[in-house]
């Protein structure tokens, strides 16, 4: 296996991160490993990436309840284009407004990918067929709080939170310390008010873990470094007319951050040269 998997252990369930190489972006796919059935979030945006996670899914050897995909971004849904139809009949679960988006624009964006990237990125969009209502829900005896934000790293995410265990995955929402954040659309303020709400949310349920979109686990104490990040990159797209001199600004702007292929991916769709 080429990414890695760093499993988070506690009583009635595992949750196994399965992070790609740098050349893979470093998107997550999470299995959430219940008693007697698992959940699947997020699908890769290459193929040999995709399968890594299907190895991974066929060593748990249980049965796949659903796959969940967290946003519209196609990182993140690519690779279900593989993942179901090698597990043929699971369903993919996604919040309407991510489905209404695929269905729209998914077939279009992959194109646009595979231009870019190769054959390893999907032929076709796996629209998803089943809806996730916000709210809680109890399976197989673990408690669920599924969330959605609007007007972040994307139009709208899906946040899954296991509140007995202190944990919380939140998708492309946080980043690593000293990661670039995925700004691929100027929503810089109400980004920021997420974060606020999550730090509140974080303390209040006592959250200790976020599984990220991209890159290791990281804990609560990120919240101020993406913040920070936010800032500096909505004071550089107010004073850059083009994308390298907002990529420049960034970094003026911060203390170190990484990778810079992450940057200059984002500038692309910030000053619309690609769409997200
Ligand atoms: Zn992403």
């Amino acid at each position: 296996m080429i990414g890695t998997v760093q499993t988070l252990e506690f009583t009635d369930l595992k949750v196994h991160v399965y992070t790609p190489p740098e050349d893979g972006f470093r998107v997550n796919s999470t299995i959430i490993e219940l008693r007697n059935r698992l959940i699947v979030v997020d699908g890769q945006l290459f193929e040999r990436f995709a399968r890594e996670v299907g190895d991974l899914i066929d060593g748990l050897r249980k049965p796949i309840d659903r796959f969940i995909l967290t946003h519209n971004h196609p990182d993140h849904y690519s690779g279900f284009e593989y993942l179901t139809q090698r597990f043929a009949g699971v369903q993919l679960a996604a919040l309407p407004e991510v489905r209404d988006y695929l269905a729209r624009l998914g077939e279009q964006v992959l194109e646009v990918r595979r231009n870019l990237f190769g054959d390893q990125v999907a032929t076709h969009v796996v629209v998803p067929d089943a809806l996730i209502v916000p709210g809680e829900l109890v399976i197989s005896g673990v408690r669920f709080l599924f969330q959605r934000f609007d007007e972040a790293e994307a139009e709208h995410t899906l946040t899954i939170t296991l509140p007995d265990q202190g944990v919380a995955l939140v998708a492309d929402l946080v980043g690593g310390a000293s990661d670039h954040l995925f700004t691929v659309q100027p929503h810089f303020d109400a980004w920021i008010a997420v974060l606020e709400k999550l730090r509140l949310d974080t303390a209040k349920i006592g959250l200790t873990t976020f599984v990220i979109g991209h890159g290791a686990p990281v804990g609560p104490e990120v919240l101020p470094a993406n913040i920070d990040y936010l800032k500096a990159a909505k004071a550089a797209y107010q004073s850059s007319a083009k994308a390298d001199e907002w990529v420049a600004a960034v970094g003026a702007g911060l203390p170190e951050r990484g990778p810079d292929a992450w940057v200059n991916w984002s500038s692309q769709m910030l000053y619309g040269h690609v769409a997200p």
